[in-house]
């Protein structure tokens, strides 16, 4: 059996069949924006590895970073210990988050950083004498990740309802209607409104992902949203949790998605570009009164302490990686990066498979009515040397925020083959993946 049999047999692939497995490429190297595969091609990683590499594959000062770090200690245990790589971290985190957000648990991925908001906000509650205020609220349209939790308080309606069965109930307000660029109406914001009036005496938080809903519904919302939604939270005396994964480190232009709102949140929760995609870490950010009120509750100790922990290699690796977001002019690199595909993909509007063309910052989105065969993706990939990976309706891409001009040029070429190309047959039940 060659390594590739192997692979095809034995090994899951994300949100894919191991007995009729997609294909996959065989990845040897990776550097910049490029990823080598086994046969010496070349493809751009358009997707930025899910989002994550946001510097560059195998960015030189991160990987020392991880080199001097591994020299001295991979790993120990973070319940008894300490080490400077955490407490580095925690300095520089702090002053890149929000005012007020500087008490940090490092979680290991996305999804656990979100369990662990949800956990911070039910043990506030419990302080404060609330044990019944132990739901969440939610957006329609949005996505946490994939651990119970994070599927319970991901879009009702998307990939996860086989598992209804093993989800606690949280709650819903509609999937955010006004365009980040359309003109405010205050009906958008009654849905919210109204499952708060009618249930806060249950609610712990309210958590959305700010102004970018990635991964269930590439929706680019109006910001005066949060703005409503900060407002509602301190009104019902729920906690506000923003999911910064996905659209945080400038993402859709500025640092954190939020700020376009002017308003913050009472816990954060960071990942994906933290390391800049080369370590798996991600955050979740507190304000002390968050920390406080759960430390003079019962119990004090805040129950969560996952094995890997503040792993040193990868808080070793996110510490380079926030200097590069330090010293990088990223603002301008991305607004470079969302006028070339605003220029490039608008077009794309007079298609006849095509629905909506949306832009913000890094990121770019052809909705379609459906996507294209597998065989027509994989043919533009191959083509055009740029690694796409639709889904669900979209063809998009958020590549890393160093891709120069030339390389969002042969994106927005990629995506604009694809998107003339014959829509594919309608997805089989539950084919549904990201
Ligand atoms: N939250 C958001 C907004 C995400 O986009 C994702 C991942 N796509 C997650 C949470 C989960 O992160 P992870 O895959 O690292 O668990």
């Amino acid at each position: 059996m060659t390594p590739l049999e192997y692979d095809r047999t034995h090994i899951w692939h994300p949100y894919a069949s191991l007995g009729n497995p997609p294909p996959v490429l065989h990845a040897k190297s990776a550097s910049g924006v490029e990823i080598e595969l086994a046969d010496g091609s070349r493809l751009v990683d358009a997707v930025s590895s899910w989002w994550c590499v946001a510097h560059g594959h195998n960015h030189p000062a991160i990987v020392e970073a991880i080199r001097r770090q591994s020299e001295r200690m991979c790993h120990v245990m973070f319940g008894g210990f300490t080490h400077d790589p955490a407490i580095d971290l925690a300095e520089r985190l702090a002053k890149f988050a929000p005012a007020g957000l500087d008490r940090v648990f490092f979680a290991d991925s996305g999804s656990i950083s979100v369990e662990v908001a949800a956990k911070m906000a039910v043990q506030y509650q419990n302080a404060l004498g609330h044990p019944e205020r132990n739901r969440l609220v939610a957006l329609k349209g949005g996505y946490h990740g994939d651990t119970s939790l994070c599927m319970a308080i991901s879009d009702p309606d998307g990939m996860h309802t086989l598992f209804k069965g093993i989800m606690t109930k949280h709650f819903f307000a509609e999937k955010p209607g006004v365009p980040i660029d359309g003109e405010w109406d205050p009906a958008d914001i009654q849905s919210l409104r109204r499952v708060l009036e009618e249930h806060s005496g249950e609610i712990a938080a309210v958590v959305c992902e700010p102004v970018f809903q990635a991964a269930n519904a590439m929706n680019f919302y109006h910001p005066q949203y949060l703005r409503e939604m900060r407002r509602l939270c301190d009104e019902h005396g729920a906690l506000l949790i923003f999911d910064e994964i996905a659209a945080g480190f400038h993402r859709t232009g500025p640092l954190w998605a939020h700020s376009r709102a002017g308003i913050e949140p009472d816990i954060m929760t960071v990942g994906k570009a933290l390391t800049g995609g080369h370590m798996t870490l991600a955050a979740t950010l507190a304000s002390a009164k968050v920390a406080d009120t759960i430390s003079n509750g019962r119990p004090s100790a805040f129950m969560h302490g996952p094995t890997y922990m503040a792993n040193p290699l990868a808080c070793a690796a996110a510490c380079a990686s926030l200097d590069l977001f330090e010293h990088s002019d990223y603002q301008s690199k991305v607004a470079k990066i969302e006028s070339l595909f605003r220029e490039g993909l608008s077009p794309l509007r007079a298609l006849a498979n095509v629905r909506d063309v949306r832009v913000l910052g890094a990121a770019g989105v052809v909705e379609v009515e459906r996507l294209p065969k597998q065989e027509d993706i994989s043919r533009v990939i191959r083509k055009h040397g740029v690694w796409l990976r639709p889904f669900a309706n979209f063809i998009y891409a958020m590549p890393p925020l160093v891709t120069d001009d030339a390389t969002a040029g042969r994106i927005v070429e990629a995506i604009a083959d694809l998107s003339s190309a014959p829509p594919g047959p309608a997805p089989a039940d539950g084919d549904f993946h990201e």
